[in-house]
Formats: C-alpha cells, structure tokens, sequence
C-alpha cells in the first residue's frame, strides 16, 4: 500500500462539513470517474487516511473539530507528500497564502464551479502520478522512497526521518540482504566528514530502527553482523 495513485480509479478525500457542497463536489468528480470518500469532520478524516492513504485530498478549513490546514501541516511534517486542494469559504482569502506556506499545493475559494474543482483535481492527480512514477519502488513492497522528497514509505505511512536516516536507510534498500561495512556506510552517507565514526553508524542505525519499529512492532528490517556491519532484509 502505497501513497500514491493506483493503476485503476484515482480516489480523493473531501473533507468538508457543508453537506450541500459536499454532495455538489462528489457528485462532479464521481461523473468524472475519480472515486470520493467524504468525511465531515477531521477525525474521521483522519481514521479514513490511515486506514488507507488516497490519491488527492481536498480539505475545507473551518470544520467543527479543527482546522483543515493544520492537518495539511501536520501530514507535510510527517513527510507525505499527497497532493492537497484547498478549499476556503468566502471571506477567508488571507487562507490562501497560509495554505500554500502549510503545505497545500492549490486552493480553492468558495464558491466555485464543479468542473474548476474537477479541473484542479484532476491537474493534482496528474502531478500526483508523475512523482510517483519517479520513485523506484522496492520489489518487497514494504517500502516506497521518494527521492525527490528525500522520504521513505513504509507500508504507506510515511517515516519521519532525519536527512541522514534517509540517506542511511536509502543506502540499505538498494542493497537489500547484503551486508554493508561500517566503513562503507560512512562514506555511503557522511562521505568525508571527519567528525563522523562507526559509532555514528550506529547511533543512527538505532535511532532508524526505533523509527521503523514504532511503525511495524514485529518487523525486524535491519540485522546486525557481528563484526561486519548492517544489512536490510525485506520479506520474502
Ligand atoms: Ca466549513
């Protein structure tokens, strides 16, 4: 699982509590052959997005249990890079400037056409696609790097990694199953900083899988060799 657009129907998220817009949106976009799940507050937004992540989301910004843009900030800190529509109510314009500084990449005020909100979904979709047609994908399907965004995927959920732990954790995946030096790492990613030892190696293979266990509790992805170094073993 994949953030990313599937081969087959896109699928979008609205999350908007007006439910005459609601209606009028998912009505143009299904017509449009993009399949919407609809959601009129963020927690349930939220339940939805993790249960399985969509293609595109399109957030409201005032909703009853928050606000749509802080959840935008919160998935960009968290590393996802879905393609986010913003969708303001009248009157909110100084919303937009936020919104794009949060992280969204387009915005909408209200009120709009159906085919302007189809047509900008649609653009984000396709945006959506070209990205992820740049980002190699591991053969287990576990993970998914992002190179561009310098981010990882681990069963769809994006890893909250410093730039080293990238770096580190990129190295492993495209060696899968081979035991890597700590020499080798270290050039690998802290190539001539002499600052750096093999216990920088390790603080920060630690540091990785902490991070890849509070995702997967009964994972083990990186096996230490005793004397050798590390290797990265993905399931079979
Ligand atoms: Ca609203």
């Amino acid at each position: 699982m994949q953030e990313t657009p599937s081969p087959g129907r896109a699928r979008v998220l609205l999350v908007e509590d007006d439910p005459a817009i609601a209606r009028t949106v998912c009505y143009a976009l299904e017509r449009d052959g993009i399949a919407v799940q609809h959601s009129l507050q963020l927690a349930d937004a939220r339940a939805q997005w993790r249960a399985q992540p969509h293609d595109a989301l399109l957030l409201d910004v005032g909703l009853p249990d928050g606000n749509g843009l802080d959840w935008c900030r919160e998935l960009r800190a968290a590393g996802s890079a879905v393609p986010v529509l913003v969708l303001s109510a009248r009157g909110e314009e100084m919303d937009r400037v936020l919104g794009l500084e949060l992280g969204a990449d387009d915005y909408l005020s209200k009120p709009f056409s159906p085919r302007e909100l189809v047509a900008r979904t649609r653009a984000l979709l396709r945006r959506a696609r070209h990205f992820a047609a740049a980002a190699p994908t591991q053969p287990g399907g576990v993970f998914s790097i992002d190179a561009q965004g310098q981010r990882v995927h681990m069963h769809g959920l994006p890893l909250d990694l410093t730039r080293r732990e990238y770096q580190l954790l990129r190295c492993l995946l495209e060696r899968p199953g081979r035991i890597l030096s700590r020499e080798f790492l270290l050039d690998s990613v802290w190539g001539q900083d002499s600052e750096s030892t093999d216990r920088t190696v390790d603080t920060h293979v630690k540091t990785l899988r902490a991070k890849l266990r509070a995702l997967a509790p009964r994972q083990d992805f990186i096996a230490t060799h005793r004397g050798m170094g590390y290797s990265l073993n993905l399931p079979d």
